[in-house]
């Protein structure tokens, strides 16, 4: 017989952590914590096989499902001496589900599940509170009727603003028993009304409309894309967690909270969390009421914290704190509820963090003991870094302070507002700059949250779903900022007398939750002790080069700031379109006189010399690899009528001689044409210039300094050995003869971009003209799918939301095709030459997951964009470890 339930608590515990994909997260951590003697109300899992059965025999339970559950059931009755659907002491469960790692998008939580009309008078008598036992009643209907029936939300909501409108009250504590039993009459109406059927009064029903409720949303088109941005297979299925319930809501000595055993915004070890009296968990996540700190040390004036108002269950969190730590040896972030003064675990997990915060605790954990360097460095998502290295605002920067909310996600974003999740995906899918504002936000706005710089909310604590999905997103965020009141039927909100339409611009600072008007300009991070020391730990690990994607001096210094070990890609035609060279460039390409063309291409050395000199000093004898030109020509021509005569008057030409001129130069497929070495080979003074530039520079760079430089020059788009045989010729002719009009010598290699399949494949031969290679893998994607750069964006996305690819294969590397020719060109050029240098300098450079797989071929370094290179050596290290692993296990 199958197992599928499990059951915790009470002395029976089936489960243990490392099962969560039998048992998904909430599940495996419930059964470990009763396991190690932490007071966990008694419960059981249902596991994520019947998930899994359930949508493989059309929507049905294994047939001895029924059983075990009852069996289960009557456990947690012996445990709690109370009886599911009794009408004098009946047992009420929570119903939640339970994914392998948890999804925002699913049906979460329904909690007090086995009340109806008669067993809420059993629950008023055996607590002796019919407020309570109402309350807790018209929870129940509010949560089932919407997540297990479908009733929208709000129905409810307005039903019980009308209600506290009526009585005026604002605080739900202050409605009475016989009130609470009013607005239960009318949810069973709202029910009725929407759903054309009546709420169900049998307990058993109810526990598995919510069990199925569970199974259900696993499927919904929330959780759906939910999977789908994070890369979560559909076949995990979710498990179903039912637990006896223990009360929030049964007066002042009793609260339900949320809370991080450390910082999860900035990683500091202190305890961090809300909670609320006299609530359940909704409560505090919903926003409604306004949570309260936990430690009288982070309290403010007028607040209450928990420390002080429940001191014997703060002094049992504390303890259990620390346990946890130790036990999961990470950062938890608890569910807890107090009934009557005595602590209960609702959850635990390995808490979400700010990239800071990861960084901080992996560090602080290693130094404690915790956790070992190879973990610190395993446990800090490498892309994670790209949010450390954000912009703060600039303290000198003038701005207009409109309000100030939560520091819910931190790092500075501007933007223009938008209301909708729908709006500001569409806007920025336009490549515009959005801030997502909203009352509150609800799994329904997580694409919208997705697309945008920043979120800001009108309601709700570090712990809503906006504060919590942000952080894990890397989107700024500025939550519960109470003083904005959004009107979203005209699009517009006002903040103390502002008024901001739709489009208008603010700039949010999620560090400090303030918010201001306008653009505000800001300043590059500065990089912290942490993030060195992390930094250091990855070099000493990973086997794997980085260098930088760079050919600006600012670039350059960015590129080295961050730790780049040199310049695997200097793109020399970004040099080419400055406005004091674009003339002289487009003079070379027009003049027919040779005298004229060489006047240009002379100036052109000047400027090209200068570019090289700073970036040799600034990379100060690290290895520098120039790129010969590679675009087409007609890209440096000019096209506004203006442009035209101006290169026709210098050129001493008509302007319909120009025009003539640049019209022939067009091509139908210019990605495909007359560019890279193609035409180096037909015109072959522009690469003879470069070649004497970076040489010339080198020689100057290496006088000044004492440090040999030893330039690396690298040839585009080559197809043919014989292609790159004829210009590493006349690239050596050159330099031989700069070198002897210096009377100097100078080390030097010249070597290829291996970016089109047949140079993958003919690497053998190749490598016979090349000191080094360097995989173009932006080129190798678009010419081994045959699918354009520039055109791919309009239908890319449908493939991957369809499964004909698992991901853009220009953001990480198509292993099958792309990756075999990588591998295949490098095992070819090293037959050739055992000692060839093999780099890669297409955007894959700067992709994690692209990285592994380069690490794995052997190539010896990636290059990438300079505020990738932090993140390319943290997975550059991570890759080395799962190497290590690998072999371990081999
Ligand atoms: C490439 O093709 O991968 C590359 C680095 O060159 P570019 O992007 O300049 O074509
Ligand atoms: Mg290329």
């Amino acid at each position: 017989m199958t197992k599928w339930v499990y059951s915790f608590g009470n002395g029976l515990n089936e489960g243990r952590a490392e099962m969560r994909n039998l048992l998904g997260g909430k599940g495996a951590n419930l059964a470990e914590m009763a396991s190690i003697g932490l007071p966990v109300p008694p419960g059981f899992t249902i596991t994520t096989d019947v998930c899994s059965a359930f949508y493989e025999n059309g929507r049905n339970y294994p047939d001895d499902l029924r059983a075990q559950v009852d069996a289960a059931m009557q456990r947690i009755e012996t445990a709690m001496g109370l009886r599911f659907g009794d009408e004098n002491a009946p047992l009420l469960v929570s119903v939640r589900s339970g994914a392998r790692v948890s999804m925002p998008g699913m049906m979460d939580t329904v909690l007090n599940l086995g009340l109806n009309d008669r067993t809420v008078e059993g629950l008023a008598r055996s607590s002796g509170d019919p407020r309570f036992a109402w309350d807790s009643y018209r929870r129940f209907v509010q949560m089932y009727g919407s997540v297990v029936m479908g009733v929208t939300h709000h129905h409810f909501e307005d039903v019980l603003d009308q209600f506290k409108r009526t009585l005026g009250v604002l605080d739900d504590t202050a409605i009475s028993a016989a009130q609470w039993r009013e607005v239960v009459g009318a949810y069973h109406e709202i029910i009725r009304e929407h759903t054309g059927q009546e709420f169900p009064s049998d307990p058993q029903a109810q526990l598995w409309g919510a069990i199925g409720a569970v199974f259900g949303s696993w499927m919904n088109p929330r959780a759906n894309t939910y999977r789908r941005l994070h890369d979560i297979p559909a076949s995990w299925g979710t498990a179903v967690n039912v637990q006896s319930m223990v009360f929030g809501n049964m007066g002042d000595d009793c609260a339900t909270g949320v809370c991080f055993t450390r910082d999860p915004a900035t990683g500091e070890d202190v305890f961090y969390g809300e909670y609320l009296i006299n609530a359940q968990g909704e409560d505090v996540v919903a926003g409604i009421r306004t949570p309260q700190p936990m430690s009288n040390a982070r309290a403010e004036e007028g607040q209450h914290p928990m420390e002080t108002v429940l001191p014997d269950a703060y002094a049992e969190l504390l303890r259990v704190r620390t346990l946890l730590e130790r036990h999961y040896r990470d950062m938890q972030d608890i569910e807890f509820t107090v009934q009557r003064n005595v602590l209960y675990l609702l959850q635990t997990r390995n808490g979400k963090r700010t990239a800071a915060a990861a960084l901080k605790i992996s560090i602080d954990m290693a130094r404690e003991g915790l956790i070992s360097k190879e973990d610190a460095i395993r446990r800090v998502p490498a892309t994670s870094l790209d949010q450390l290295l954000h912009p703060a605002l600039d303290p000198k920067a003038e701005r207009i302070q409109l309000t100030r909310g939560l520091p819910a996600s931190p790092g500075a974003a501007s933007g223009a507002v938008v209301f909708t999740a729908e709006e500001c995906e569409a806007r920025a899918a336009r490549g515009e700059d959005v801030i997502l504002v909203r009352v509150e936000t609800s799994p329904e706005d997580v694409h919208g949250m997705h697309a945008a710089r920043g979120v800001l909310t009108a309601r709700g604590g570090m712990t809503s779903h906006a504060a919590v999905v942000a952080r894990g997103m890397g989107r700024v965020c500025v939550a519960g900022a109470g003083s904005i009141h959004i009107d979203y039927a005209t699009m517009v909100m006002t903040i103390d007398g502002h008024s901001i339409a739709e489009g208008d611009w603010i700039t949010l600072d999620g560090s400090t939750g303030a918010v201001y008007l306008g653009r505000v300009a800001t300043i590059p991070p500065v990089l912290s002790d942490d993030f060195n020391t992390l930094m250091g730990w990855a070099d000493s690990i990973r086997r794997l080069g980085v260098r930088a994607n760079a050919e600006t001096p600012d670039d350059a210094r960015t590129a080295r700031r961050f730790g780049a070990e040199g310049i695997g890609l200097a793109r020399t035609e970004h040099m080419f379109f400055g406005p004091d060279r674009i003339g002289h460039v487009r003079q070379m390409i027009i003049a027919d006189e040779e005298a004229v063309r060489q006047r240009a291409i002379n100036a052109l050395l000047t400027f090209q010399r200068e570019d090289f000199v700073s970036i040799f000093r600034i990379m100060a004898g690290l290895p520098v690899t120039v790129r010969l030109l590679d675009p087409p020509l007609h890209e440096f021509l000019p096209h506004a009528d203006a442009e035209i005569a101006e290169v026709a008057a210098a050129l001493g030409r008509t302007v319909e001689e120009v025009r003539a001129r640049c019209a022939a130069l067009a091509e139908a497929n210019p990605m495909l044409g007359h560019r890279g070495c193609r035409l180096g080979l037909t015109n072959p003074e522009i690469y003879a210039m470069q070649v004497r530039a970076i040489i010339e520079a080198a020689l100057q760079v290496s006088d000044e300094t004492g440090k040999g430089i030893v330039p690396e020059i690298m040839i585009p788009l080559v197809a043919t050995r014989a292609e790159l045989e004829v210009v590493r010729r006349a690239a050596e002719a050159e330099i031989a003869s700069v070198l002897r009009e210096r009377g100097a010598a100078l080390d030097y290699r010249i070597g290829t971009m291996i970016e089109l399949p047949r140079a993958a494949i003919q690497a053998g031969e190749i490598a016979e003209c090349a000191d080094f290679f360097s995989f173009g893998t932006n080129d190798l994607t678009q010419t081994t799918f045959g699918l354009s750069r520039d055109d791919a964006g309009s239908f890319l996305p449908f493939y991957v939301d369809h499964g004909l690819l698992s991901k853009d294969p220009f953001v990480s590397i198509d292993r099958d095709g792309v990756g075999a020719l990588v591998r295949m060109g490098s095992e070819r050029g090293r037959a050739t030459r055992p000692d060839l240098k093999l780099g890669i300098c297409g955007e894959h450079g700067g992709d994690p997951d692209s990285i592994a797989f380069f690490d794995e071929v052997g190539l010896d370094y990636v290059s990438c964009s300079p505020f990738r290179v932090p993140v390319a050596r943290l997975a550059a290290a991570q890759a080395a470890l799962a190497h290590r692993e690998e072999n371990a296990v081999a």
